[in-house]
């Protein structure tokens, strides 16, 4: 019998009505010959309520006990929604994380799922019934209660449906999909109807809000195609599948984090060792670093950037103090005011013009870049939080996405099931660990070179200007870095085919005196290394694998951009396959 799981979110279970909506969209998935697990979140904002209570009784609430209270939200919603099922006349059981068996680790509040037991679900789905399962919690080794990180039910139901092999997950949310970007803000996006997991994740982690990023991993690891729609109608929503790039469109969606704070470690030694120093510091705190930026040194000095959420900043900074004292840093710098637009999209790895089109739209807009990463197929942006919206417009409109593309994906493409692991042994032993890291592939590019300008004014339109130049030209540009510096001169790289090089030096030396920057540095071969796969967010270790790695191979990285997929550095050309064969060594455990 074919087993369905559909997950609720708080707005579709805010009061009893729509409690008893969501218990006959069940009822009728029932109806059609379906196993039917329900996930339910906590009503409306309880979660916040909740939240807002512990904070009225202490500014430092133990995790523990904040995991205990904010459970209870969830606990109160499945005995509902169990009841509503049995008014309508069937039969179901609402079981909180620990009564099915959701083992997590013991980070307290931002837990990760070790096992999922099936045993007690598919005894009660045979025996004809609903299941009911409370959202993001589960017990430790010690039958604490855990929780898995704000909106965390979108984890617990895409789990579920991995372990239980479920044919379809369904997200009932109040919004009917994804769009190409948050229709809050920016009422002209548009709904989409099929988006790949890679590109949702990097659309997740970058604020587009629809879904918890930790569940697309875990749906990207175990294949389960999620099924993003409204609860208040039946309208198809947005399918999320391992879907082919869109031949036409170089960028699907564009996304706002808005809550984000930069921290800046100045004037660190430009040795080997260094970003290890940092990250390993602030991953001791549980906090999940976002943008790591780091820039060429020069006269053996480089400043470090990377960004955190706002509510992170206090504890990251003493992390930070600590590394840079430790480090004979000049000091950490930092700013609580500044938000972060991205581009996101498939097509763009083969694409050129693309930053080219994303600055321009961001200089015609006025708006002030303060830092860029990039990966293959995203480009972030750092810029002042005032003006985060108007430059979320302005990418929007300047990649078109407010218009409907000419060869829309097709329809075939984005329904019907993926293939999934079908060998028994493969899937148990993926799930013993289900949120260990994975990684797809560890790459070299060692075609690549690099150029480096120097002195970039605090003001919109370098980057621009640059870019405009470069695709001109007809440069291939492949990774982007500008990092944040002293005195408000920022340093802007990036890499390009090495039988472009001269080319592209010489296209540049025309071009500072007139943007009044520079000087231009560069060096005709460089290593791009790449480490990609999935929990890399999540998992800060991975960062510091690579970091650990080249240090104790004694080799300086000079550039790094990160991204939810893939951390991207470059180092001197020469070592490139030595530091190749360092990282394979140093993942091998955690190859798929
Ligand atoms: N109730 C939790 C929250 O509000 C989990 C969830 O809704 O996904 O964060
Ligand atoms: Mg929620």
């Amino acid at each position: 019998m074919p087993l369905i799981v559909q997950k609720f979110g708080g707005t579709s279970v805010a009061d009893s009505q729509k409690i008893l909506a969501a218990a006959r969209k069940a009822v009728r998935a029932h109806q059609e010959g379906n196993q039917v697990v329900m996930v339910v979140s906590a009503m409306g904002h309880n979660t916040d309520l909740l939240v807002e209570l512990a904070a009225q009784i202490t500014d430092q609430p133990p995790a523990r006990e904040m995991d205990m209270l904010l459970s209870t939200g969830e606990q109160v919603s499945v005995a509902l929604m169990a009841m509503a099922i049995h008014s309508l006349g069937y039969e179901a059981i609402s079981l909180t994380g620990a009564q099915i068996g959701i083992k997590t680790d013991s980070t307290h509040t931002k837990a990760r799922i070790q096992s999922i037991s099936t045993q007690r679900m598919r005894i009660a789905l045979d025996e004809g019934k609903i299941v009911i399962a409370a959202g993001f919690q589960g017990i430790d080794e010690d039958f604490n209660i855990t929780t898995l990180g704000r909106g965390g039910s979108d984890t617990t139901a895409v789990a579920l449906a991995a372990v239980l092999e479920a044919d379809a997950c369904e997200i009932y949310t109040d919004v009917d999909g994804v769009y190409t970007t948050d229709p809050r803000l920016l009422p002209e996006a548009r709904h989409i109807g099929g988006v790949s997991y890679d590109e949702m994740l990097e659309l997740a982690s970058l604020g587009a809000g629809v879904m918890h990023n930790r569940s697309i991993e875990f749906a990207k690891k175990f294949s389960v195609p999620i099924h993003v729609r409204t609860s208040f109608s039946d309208v198809p929503g947005t399918m999320i599948t391992p879907l082919p790039e869109a031949p036409d469109q170089p960028v699907g969606g564009a996304a706002l984090a808005k809550d984000e704070a930069r921290v800046t470690i100045l004037g660190v030694p430009d040795k080997p060792g260094t970003s290890l120093a940092i990250f390993s510091k602030v991953a001791a705190k549980a906090i999940s670093v976002d943008m790591i930026v780091q820039n060429v040194g020069a006269d053996g000095i480089a400043d470090i950037s990377f960004t955190v959420l706002k509510d992170d900043l206090r504890t990251t900074l003493k992390a930070a103090e600590l590394a840079a004292q430790e480090l004979g840093a000049e000091g950490v710098g930092h700013d609580d005011d500044v938000a972060k637009v991205s581009v996101v999209g498939l097509g763009m790895a083969k694409q050129t013009g693309v930053a080219r089109r994303m600055f321009r739209a961001l200089a015609d807009a006025g708006v002030n870049i303060l830092m860029i990463t990039t990966s293959e197929i995203k480009i972030s942006v750092l810029v002042d939080r005032s003006q985060a919206v108007a430059a979320l417009r302005a990418v929007h409109q300047g990649f078109d996405l407010d218009k409907r593309p000419s060869g829309a994906r097709a329809p075939e493409r984005i329904s019907g099931k993926p293939a999934r692991v079908s060998d028994a042994v493969a899937v148990v032993s993926r799930l013993q660990k289900m949120e260990e890291l994975t990684i797809d592939d560890i790459s070299l590019d060692d075609t690549q070179a690099r150029l480096t300008i120097s002195g970039v004014a605090d003001q919109p339109g370098i980057a621009a200007a640059v870019f405009d130049a470069v695709a001109d030209g007809g440069i291939f540009v492949d990774m982007i870095v500008q990092s944040f510096g002293r005195q408000g001169k920022a340093k802007l790289s990036f890499t390009v085919p090495q039988a472009q090089y001269k080319q592209c030096l010489d296209l540049l030396n025309g071009l500072v005196d007139r943007l009044h920057c520079g000087p231009i540095s560069g060096s005709p071969k460089v290593a791009k290394l790449s480490v990609s796969g999935i929990g890399l967010r999540s998992h800060t270790e991975v960062a510091i694998r690579t970091f650990r790695c080249l240090s104790e191979a004694g080799i300086n990285v000079d550039m790094i951009s990160t991204s939810e997929v893939r951390v991207n550095i470059s180092v001197d050309g020469q070592h490139g396959q030595k530091a190749l064969d360092c990282l394979q060594r140093a993942f091998a455990d955690a190859r798929q």
